[in-house]
């Protein structure tokens, strides 16, 4: 008995024992923490695993705690890939020196320049359009035509807005502020906030219900939120609008993915990313979540093309992290609440 534990734990059966772990483990398994949810992540991740065999360990939380949690852990961590709606999240991730800059020539031609970062640590792999919504019975939709407009005396107490503490209004502002700057930018959220209809929205969906039942003639929201409620109600008599299509285009932001700085498996890691910016990865993201493709060879074909062709602001989405601070500065002073 204790011959054999001793033969057991012999140094090179030790070893051989490391290799196998580490062989098996290494290329096998592929860690996400993940801040979207396993709803949406989970088919794509076993579309994966049945084309490759990589097994995928999968942790999901809310951004912040994501974070948190990749910082403390360290060089320990077992995360090899973050993913996270937002550019301001992964912009954040970045700046805490979460994520390692990879090259890859399969992302860059899948991936537009201005929905990944300039330094190679984070790509988008899921556009998210956020434009003008308007009540069908009440609004002309001649009448409509950029977000800065909805500031107008016209629209004096018509106008519905999500609450300014969702991350996706203040990269809305910090982009309109790489655009046009502070001033104009924050003349244009006084007159948001003077032209409210009633207290703002905690959630997009509430906000298109008040939309519908006419509580308000027009809003501002992500397409997705809008395609699912119509999916349940085709007859919902909201209208979508495309915003600054005559200009900038409208604001566009990402969900996206990057290998973490202390990935025990970063080409494993690569490699995942890589696969979710093309082909059945790329459709499951549009027909399953009502997204639009990053990669723009691949065409929405659900709900969602009704809407037709848009022109997205190609304004990096990088400038939305950056600015975010400003921008949340700004709607507070201007009252945006
Ligand atoms: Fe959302």
């Amino acid at each position: 008995m204790s011959a054999i534990r001793r033969s057991l734990l012999a140094p090179w059966r030790l070893f051989l024992l490391g290799v196998l772990l580490a062989g098996s483990a290494g290329a096998q398994t592929v860690t996400v923490y993940s801040a979207r949810n396993e709803q949406l992540i989970k088919p794509l991740f076993d579309a994966y695993t049945q084309e490759t065999g990589t097994q995928i360990q999968i942790l999901t939380d809310k951004e912040g705690p994501l974070l948190e949690r990749l910082k403390a852990e360290g060089a320990k961590t077992p995360a090899d890939v973050l993913i996270t709606v937002d550019a301001g999240n992964l912009w954040q991730a970045s700046q805490m020196g979460l994520l390692r800059s990879i090259k890859s020539p399969v992302l860059n031609a899948n991936i537009p320049a201005n929905l990944r970062d300039p330094k190679g640590e984070w790509y988008g792999l899921s556009v998210r359009a956020r434009t003008i919504i308007y009540n069908k019975k009440a609004v002309n939709p001649a009448n409509l035509s950029t977000y800065e407009a909805l500031a107008g005396p016209e629209w004096k107490g018509k106008l519905c807005l999500r609450t300014s503490k969702k991350v996706y209004n203040q990269s809305l502002v910090a982009t309109m502020i790489a655009t046009l700057g502070e001033k104009q930018t924050e003349q244009v959220v006084r007159g948001w906030v003077a032209n409210l209809a009633t207290e703002v929205f905690p959630d997009d969906n509430a906000l298109i219900k008040a939309v519908a039942a006419g509580q308000c003639e027009v809003g501002i929201v992500n397409t997705y939120y809008l395609a699912r409620q119509l999916e349940k109600d085709p007859n919902l008599p909201v209208g979508l609008f495309w915003a600054n299509q005559k200009a900038r285009g409208v604001h566009v932001n990402i969900s996206g993915a990057g290998v973490t700085r202390h990935a025990p498996n970063a080409v494993g890691g690569q490699k995942l990313i890589e696969w979710l910016s093309a082909g059945k990865a790329q459709e499951i993201y549009t027909d399953k979540d009502f997204e639009y493709p990053a990669n723009p060879q691949i065409k929405p074909d659900s709900i969602i093309s009704q809407w037709g062709a848009f022109r997205m602001d190609l304004i990096n989405v990088s400038r939305a992290g950056e600015l975010q601070a400003a921008a949340t500065r700004l709607m507070d002073r201007a009252g945006y609440r």
